[in-house]
Protein backbone atom coordinates (compact mmCIF):
# COMPACT_ATOMS: atom_id res chain seq x y z
CA UNK A 1 0.00 0.00 0.00
CA UNK A 2 1.15 3.60 -0.98
CA UNK A 3 1.93 5.95 1.83
CA UNK A 4 2.15 9.66 0.86
CA UNK A 5 2.04 13.36 2.48
CA UNK A 6 1.75 16.77 0.59
CA UNK A 7 4.78 19.13 1.65
CA UNK A 8 5.21 22.42 0.84
CA UNK A 9 8.07 22.44 -2.16
CA UNK A 10 9.74 25.70 -4.00
CA UNK A 11 9.50 25.65 -7.51
CA UNK A 12 12.96 25.72 -8.93
CA UNK A 13 12.11 28.38 -11.59
CA UNK A 14 9.91 30.79 -9.51
CA UNK A 15 10.41 29.81 -6.23
CA UNK A 16 6.64 29.65 -5.74
CA UNK A 17 5.51 27.43 -3.45
CA UNK A 18 3.70 24.46 -4.61
CA UNK A 19 2.20 21.69 -2.96
CA UNK A 20 4.35 18.49 -3.83
CA UNK A 21 3.15 14.87 -3.02
CA UNK A 22 5.95 12.83 -1.40
CA UNK A 23 5.96 9.04 -1.15
CA UNK A 24 7.03 7.39 1.98
CA UNK A 25 6.25 3.76 1.19
CA UNK A 26 5.64 2.46 -2.42
CA UNK A 27 4.89 -1.22 -4.18
CA UNK A 28 5.06 -2.55 -7.34
CA UNK A 29 1.68 -0.57 -8.36
CA UNK A 30 4.33 2.71 -8.44
CA UNK A 31 7.22 0.82 -10.68
CA UNK A 32 5.56 1.63 -13.94
CA UNK A 33 5.42 5.60 -12.66
CA UNK A 34 9.18 4.59 -11.76
CA UNK A 35 10.44 3.32 -14.77
CA UNK A 36 8.79 6.02 -17.31
CA UNK A 37 10.12 9.05 -14.72
CA UNK A 38 6.83 9.98 -14.01
CA UNK A 39 6.77 9.48 -9.85
CA UNK A 40 6.66 12.99 -7.53
CA UNK A 41 7.17 14.89 -11.18
CA UNK A 42 5.19 17.76 -10.85
CA UNK A 43 3.60 21.20 -13.09
CA UNK A 44 4.27 24.64 -11.01
CA UNK A 45 0.86 26.08 -11.31
CA UNK A 46 2.39 29.77 -11.18
CA UNK A 47 4.93 29.33 -13.92
CA UNK A 48 4.57 25.93 -15.51
CA UNK A 49 7.81 24.40 -14.67
CA UNK A 50 7.91 21.35 -14.46
CA UNK A 51 10.41 19.13 -11.99
CA UNK A 52 10.76 16.25 -9.91
CA UNK A 53 11.02 15.76 -5.74
CA UNK A 54 13.93 13.68 -4.80
CA UNK A 55 12.81 10.07 -3.50
CA UNK A 56 13.15 9.36 -0.13
CA UNK A 57 10.98 6.78 0.03
CA UNK A 58 11.04 2.23 0.33
CA UNK A 59 9.88 0.16 -2.28
CA UNK A 60 9.02 -3.46 -1.51
CA UNK A 61 7.90 -5.83 -4.24
CA UNK A 62 7.43 -9.13 -2.39
CA UNK A 63 6.35 -10.63 -5.69
CA UNK A 64 9.67 -9.79 -7.22
CA UNK A 65 11.76 -10.30 -3.96
CA UNK A 66 13.35 -6.78 -3.55
CA UNK A 67 13.36 -3.97 -1.19
CA UNK A 68 14.99 -0.81 -1.68
CA UNK A 69 15.67 2.50 0.57
CA UNK A 70 16.05 5.16 -2.36
CA UNK A 71 17.27 7.78 -0.76
CA UNK A 72 17.93 11.45 -2.25
CA UNK A 73 20.95 12.05 -4.98
CA UNK A 74 22.75 14.38 -2.63
CA UNK A 75 23.41 11.78 -0.11
CA UNK A 76 25.57 9.79 -1.99
CA UNK A 77 28.77 11.25 -0.17
CA UNK A 78 27.25 9.72 3.05
CA UNK A 79 26.50 5.90 1.56
CA UNK A 80 28.72 4.51 4.57
CA UNK A 81 25.78 5.81 7.24
CA UNK A 82 23.07 4.94 4.94
CA UNK A 83 23.47 2.21 4.57
CA UNK A 84 23.92 1.58 7.67
CA UNK A 85 20.34 2.92 8.36
CA UNK A 86 19.17 1.17 5.72
CA UNK A 87 19.85 -2.42 6.65
CA UNK A 88 18.97 -1.69 10.27
CA UNK A 89 15.56 -0.52 8.89
CA UNK A 90 14.73 -3.28 6.97
CA UNK A 91 16.46 -5.58 9.81
CA UNK A 92 13.68 -3.65 11.83
CA UNK A 93 10.85 -4.59 9.67
CA UNK A 94 11.61 -7.88 8.63
CA UNK A 95 14.60 -9.34 11.02
CA UNK A 96 14.36 -11.95 14.11
CA UNK A 97 12.26 -9.33 16.20
CA UNK A 98 9.66 -8.69 13.19
CA UNK A 99 6.31 -10.67 13.14
CA UNK A 100 6.98 -14.21 12.09
CA UNK A 101 4.73 -13.10 8.66
CA UNK A 102 7.36 -10.74 8.16
CA UNK A 103 10.14 -12.54 8.57
CA UNK A 104 8.96 -14.95 6.25
CA UNK A 105 8.57 -12.53 3.86
CA UNK A 106 11.47 -10.81 4.44
CA UNK A 107 13.49 -14.15 3.72
CA UNK A 108 12.81 -13.43 0.42
CA UNK A 109 13.48 -9.75 -0.31
CA UNK A 110 16.99 -8.53 -1.40
CA UNK A 111 17.88 -5.12 0.67
CA UNK A 112 19.05 -2.47 -1.55
CA UNK A 113 19.89 0.81 -0.97
CA UNK A 114 19.84 3.65 -4.02
CA UNK A 115 20.50 7.05 -4.38
CA UNK A 116 18.34 9.31 -6.84
CA UNK A 117 15.94 8.12 -9.47
CA UNK A 118 18.13 7.07 -11.93
CA UNK A 119 19.93 4.50 -9.63
CA UNK A 120 16.23 3.60 -8.39
CA UNK A 121 14.86 3.62 -11.83
CA UNK A 122 17.53 1.16 -12.74
CA UNK A 123 17.30 -1.65 -10.14
CA UNK A 124 13.40 -1.76 -11.04
CA UNK A 125 14.59 -2.63 -14.58
CA UNK A 126 17.16 -4.76 -13.57
CA UNK A 127 14.53 -6.67 -11.73
CA UNK A 128 11.75 -6.67 -14.69
CA UNK A 129 14.13 -8.13 -17.27
CA UNK A 130 15.22 -11.03 -14.98
CA UNK A 131 18.79 -9.28 -14.50
CA UNK A 132 21.70 -9.57 -11.59
CA UNK A 133 22.11 -6.42 -10.28
CA UNK A 134 26.01 -7.32 -8.95
CA UNK A 135 26.71 -8.93 -12.69
CA UNK A 136 25.10 -5.92 -14.38
CA UNK A 137 27.86 -4.02 -11.83
CA UNK A 138 30.63 -6.10 -13.03
CA UNK A 139 29.48 -5.12 -16.65
CA UNK A 140 29.72 -1.70 -16.32
CA UNK A 141 33.30 -1.99 -14.55
CA UNK A 142 34.20 -3.96 -18.01
CA UNK A 143 32.77 -0.54 -19.58
CA UNK A 144 34.80 1.63 -17.72
CA UNK A 145 38.14 -0.34 -18.22
CA UNK A 146 37.52 -0.61 -21.45
CA UNK A 147 35.58 1.70 -23.72
CA UNK A 148 37.05 5.23 -24.25
CA UNK A 149 35.63 8.18 -23.65
CA UNK A 150 33.64 8.02 -20.35
CA UNK A 151 32.58 10.79 -19.29
CA UNK A 152 33.38 10.70 -15.91
CA UNK A 153 32.49 13.22 -13.56
CA UNK A 154 31.02 14.00 -10.17
CA UNK A 155 26.72 13.88 -10.55
CA UNK A 156 26.93 11.87 -13.65
CA UNK A 157 26.41 8.00 -12.84
CA UNK A 158 26.22 5.18 -15.70
CA UNK A 159 23.19 3.03 -15.61
CA UNK A 160 21.66 0.38 -17.57
CA UNK A 161 18.31 2.07 -19.29
CA UNK A 162 17.10 -1.02 -21.17
CA UNK A 163 17.27 -4.18 -21.90
CA UNK A 164 16.00 -5.49 -26.15
CA UNK A 165 16.82 -8.77 -27.12
CA UNK A 166 21.10 -9.27 -27.42
CA UNK A 167 21.44 -5.93 -26.32
CA UNK A 168 21.47 -3.65 -22.87
CA UNK A 169 21.37 -0.14 -23.55
CA UNK A 170 23.43 2.19 -21.30
CA UNK A 171 23.50 5.45 -20.70
CA UNK A 172 25.58 7.78 -18.73
CA UNK A 173 23.39 10.75 -17.21
CA UNK A 174 23.02 13.02 -14.81
CA UNK A 175 21.98 12.28 -10.71
CA UNK A 176 19.76 15.27 -10.69
CA UNK A 177 17.02 15.68 -13.53
CA UNK A 178 18.58 12.10 -15.47
CA UNK A 179 19.63 14.35 -18.55
CA UNK A 180 21.23 12.59 -20.88
CA UNK A 181 25.17 13.15 -21.70
CA UNK A 182 25.87 10.20 -23.63
CA UNK A 183 24.06 6.78 -24.68
CA UNK A 184 25.41 3.56 -25.82
CA UNK A 185 25.33 -0.32 -26.11
CA UNK A 186 26.44 -3.27 -25.45
CA UNK A 187 26.47 -6.89 -26.42
CA UNK A 188 24.19 -8.60 -23.49
CA UNK A 189 26.79 -11.89 -24.06
CA UNK A 190 29.67 -9.61 -22.21
CA UNK A 191 26.83 -9.57 -19.37
CA UNK A 192 26.53 -13.28 -19.55
CA UNK A 193 30.19 -13.98 -19.71
CA UNK A 194 31.01 -11.84 -16.42
CA UNK A 195 27.94 -13.60 -15.09
CA UNK A 196 29.31 -17.24 -15.39
CA UNK A 197 33.14 -16.12 -15.26
CA UNK A 198 34.88 -16.88 -11.84
CA UNK A 199 37.07 -14.15 -12.21
CA UNK A 200 34.54 -11.82 -12.27
CA UNK A 201 33.02 -13.46 -9.62
CA UNK A 202 36.05 -13.09 -7.35
CA UNK A 203 36.35 -9.70 -8.41
CA UNK A 204 32.27 -8.68 -7.36
CA UNK A 205 33.34 -9.65 -3.83
CA UNK A 206 34.40 -5.70 -3.17
CA UNK A 207 30.44 -5.32 -3.76
CA UNK A 208 28.24 -6.13 -0.76
CA UNK A 209 25.46 -9.25 -1.22
CA UNK A 210 23.47 -6.36 0.49
CA UNK A 211 22.32 -2.67 0.97
CA UNK A 212 24.60 -0.36 -1.62
CA UNK A 213 25.28 -2.81 -4.53
CA UNK A 214 26.49 -0.02 -7.00
CA UNK A 215 30.04 0.52 -8.49
CA UNK A 216 29.85 3.56 -6.74
CA UNK A 217 30.86 2.78 -3.26
CA UNK A 218 34.24 1.93 -4.70
CA UNK A 219 35.39 5.52 -5.47
CA UNK A 220 32.76 7.75 -3.61
CA UNK A 221 34.41 8.48 -0.27
CA UNK A 222 32.76 8.99 2.63
CA UNK A 223 31.33 12.75 3.71
CA UNK A 224 34.14 14.21 5.68
CA UNK A 225 32.61 14.98 9.60
CA UNK A 226 29.36 13.48 10.70
CA UNK A 227 29.34 11.65 13.71
ZN1 LIG B 1 7.34 28.06 -10.79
Amino acid sequence: MALSELQDCPCPACAAVVPAKYFASIGSEASEAILTDALQRITCAACGEVFRTEPALTYSDTQAGLWISARPADMLSDWQRQETEALSAFKESHGDAAPKAAQEIGAALRPRLTFGWPALREKLMITEHGLNDTAVEMTKLAILRNRPGNPVAQGVELRLLDARGPLLDFGWITSRGAEPMDFFQVQRRLYQSILTDPAWQKSSAHLPEQGFVDLQRLWISPAVGGS
